[in-house]
């Protein structure tokens, strides 16, 4: 599988670097339970891009798998789709030298070829208005690793890509819609500042430098260095992990102990 910087990934590639240079999971393997949460997320945002571009309502709603049509039509679309904006902006952030390119829309996270300094991603929904953006991303799911939306890392990657892009944009504010399985929505939201964003774009730069590292110390036969955490959690290079090896070893070893007593 490849497991490469994205902003989906980015709060723990930002903690961990080097679990983009460890070896990853062949497969796209899911347990049952997260793959089912997978579908639906990607069910419903794509009812809520359809109905955001102008796609009649009842046809979006129709075109819902059946199992999840009624929280779909639970969705209070004037409170989680506020009036104009972009929806499914794809964008290439270049983190070494701080430029953006926008990629298009609706791309399905089909980026094509990028470099190692490139890190891709697609803003559920965002807004600009005069020195003001508004940027959302949906969440039909419960585990949330990072609690300060301020500094989220997926929705700062959009409002950096977004504050390049749109040069004039000075004010910022961060919204995470999570939508419960009823379809009954809870907006949380942070103002953030163009001076966060440049701490932030300073992070990408390290996680950056970190890769590099990572990869030199593979190269010459060493373990590179790791930091565990919330985000070890999905990350396709577990098995791979010097800390996490460590640790079944151990496991493995202790078991071992005891059934020999
Ligand atoms: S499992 Fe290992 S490589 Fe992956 S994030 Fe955790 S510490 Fe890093």
């Amino acid at each position: 599988m490849p497991n490469k910087p994205s902003s989906s990934n980015l709060y723990r590639g930002i903690k961990c670097p080097a679990s983009y240079e460890l070896k990853s999971r062949e497969t796209e393997w899911r347990p049952p339970q997260v793959q089912a949460a997978a579908n639906k997320g990607t069910a419903i945002h794509r009812f809520l891009e359809e109905v955001g571009i102008g796609v009649p309502y009842v046809t979006a709603l129709e075109r819902v798998k059946e199992e999840w049509r009624g929280l779909a039509s639970n969705i209070n679309i004037p409170r989680v789709i506020p009036f104009g904006g972009r929806h499914e902006v794809a964008w290439k952030y270049n983190v070494q030298h701080r430029t953006v390119e926008e990629l298009g829309v609706s791309k399905n996270r089909d980026y094509g070829d990028l470099t190692m300094t490139e890190v891709p991603g697609t803003v559920d929904w965002y807004k600009v208005e005069n020195d003001h953006a508004l940027i959302r991303d949906y969440k039909t799911g419960t585990f949330n690793p990072e609690p300060d939306i301020k500094v989220h890392a997926q929705l700062s990657f959009f409002s950096s890509a977004i504050q390049i892009h749109h040069g004039q944009v000075k004010k910022l504010r961060h919204e995470l819609v999570w939508i419960d399985k009823k379809g009954k929505e809870t907006i949380e939201g942070a103002d953030v500042s163009v001076k966060m964003l440049n701490v932030y774009r300073d992070k990408l730069y390290s996680m950056h430098m970190g890769r590099i590292s990572a990869r030199k110390s593979l190269k010459n036969g060493n373990s590179p260095k790791v930091t565990e955490g919330s985000w070890c959690r999905y990350c396709p290079a577990f098995k791979a992990c010097p800390i996490k090896t460590k640790k079944r070893e151990e496991k493995a070893r202790r078991k071992a102990e005891r059934d020999n007593e």
